[in-house]
């Protein structure tokens, strides 16, 4: 039986920079979820919290309550170890496609349950969906099936899974209070925790494409996530992974999973490749398999092996030729040099203008907009040479594209310094 408490007065406590308590947040949680406490007392608690913050203890309590509001997944009879990845998103991160089969080739279970894409960065799900067939939801039953046979599973979460979370969520995406760590911290891994995962490597990106383009928010939102992961006794690692430029050749959906294949078939951009490989050996040590060599896994066709099965679990054709746009639009470099700066954030929002995201969560994508790097930051350029294309079902989308690309790349001479923001892989917090 939860204790019973007055909206109002854990608005004001929380207004007036006070910690709530754990029954004080268990109630909160429990009532905004039952509609007993209305969207505008907790936008009004949210921006409290986004204003005070609030104390780690505070975090773990609201995170356990968001976890508590719905159902809880659990593989207690599944006979492989489970691991996933979360990545706070980005502009071409497609990591989730090539490295969820790779990790299933050595008998670690990847239960995924993702969301769909909203504003810049792009969903895994929309992703998929380029691919004739597939398809998103599935049953408990099918979902632990394929868990057991593929060893990998990737699937829309279901309205059961931190039911408050979703609900908070939205009303934060309206409110202005989405960027604030014990928000976000507590809405990752409530879904996360409530996912049913044994474990968890936390990808955190920072820089231009990223939700927390700051890298030191970042490590403090990697710090917050993995002790709470701790805490519910998921066993959590976070690399900080740098999203200053896009990552791969492919921003959109289709072409974002043609460039996956390439890496599931041995080849693909050398980024892609070295941070599919960064997680794919987190998430194998935390799966027991500290000894497995993901990079042979790729190259002898392993991992494409469980790729195609996956798919096909799914419904989908893994050789059915991906959508391609009826429209492009090439832009070519204005002199030669080196390309020295090309900030991700640009690149997904014109992505994103083109087609490939959604601005409204009930919004279609399509599955063919996007654009394709031809040349990435620190490469030679000549003058005249394909710097990207923009591709589109719809002509009348390149105009708003193109502003959004608007000094989205600079050539400079030999030598200038190049913006890249260091190196991809940044740290890792354990
Ligand atoms: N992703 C989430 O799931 N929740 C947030 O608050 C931010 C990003």
């Amino acid at each position: 039986m939860i204790e019973s408490f007055d909206a109002v007065d854990l608005i004001r406590a929380k207004r007036d920079g006070e910690t709530l308590s754990t029954p004080q947040l268990d109630w909160l949680i429990d009532a905004y979820t039952r509609g007993v406490v209305g969207d505008e007392q907790m936008a009004a608690w949210a921006m409290a919290v986004y204003l005070r913050g609030m104390e780690p203890r505070e975090i773990r309590d609201l995170t356990l309550a968001m976890i508590a509001s719905g159902e809880r997944m659990d593989y207690g009879d599944l006979r492989k170890p489970t691991v996933d990845k979360h990545s706070t998103g980005g502009v071409g991160d497609k990591i989730t496609l090539p490295l969820a089969p790779l990790v299933a080739v050595f008998g670690v279970a990847v239960p995924q349950l993702s969301g769909r894409g909203l504003g810049h960065t792009g969903g895994t799900l929309d992703k998929l969906e380029s691919i004739p067939g597939w398809r998103a939801a599935l049953t408990n039953e099918e979902f632990l099936a394929q868990l057991e046979t593929v060893g990998a599973v990737v699937a829309a979460a279901g309205s059961g899974l931190a039911p408050a979370d979703r609900k908070l969520y939205a009303l934060r995406d309206t409110t202005g209070t989405v960027e604030c760590i014990p928000l976000i911290a507590s809405s990752i891994m409530s879904k996360k925790i409530a996912e049913g995962t044994a474990s968890l490597v936390l990808d955190v990106k920072f820089g231009s494409g990223a939700f927390l383009p700051d890298p030191e928010a970042g490590r403090r939102l990697a710090e917050t996530m993995v002790q709470l992961g701790k805490d519910a006794g998921v066993a959590t690692v976070a690399l900080q992974t740098n999203m200053q430029t896009p990552l791969g050749h492919a921003i959109g959906n289709g072409n974002e999973v043609r460039e996956s294949v390439e890496v599931l078939a041995g080849g693909g951009p050398a980024d892609v490749v070295e941070l599919t490989l960064a997680l794919a050996r987190e998430m194998l040590d935390l799966g027991g398999k500290p000894d497995a060599d993901p990079a042979a896994a790729l190259a002898d066709g392993r991992a494409m092996d469980v790729w195609r099965r996956m798919i096909a679990a799914q419904g989908g054709d893994p050789d059915a030729p991906l959508p391609t746009a009826p429209e492009s639009e090439t832009v070519v470099a204005e002199r030669g040099g080196v390309l020295v700066a090309q900030p991700a954030l640009p690149y997904g929002i014109a992505a994103w203008r083109l087609g490939a995201g959604r601005a409204r969560k009930e919004d279609p994508v399509s599955h063919s907009a996007g654009i394709d790097l031809h040349v990435k930051i620190g490469e030679p350029v000549t003058k005249g040479q394909p710097l990207f294309t923009m591709r589109t079902e719809d002509p009348a989308r390149f105009g708003r594209a193109r502003e959004a690309l608007d000094g989205a790349w600079t050539i400079a001479d030999p030598g200038t310094p190049v913006e890249d923001g260091g190196p991809l892989l940044r740290d890792v917090i354990r």
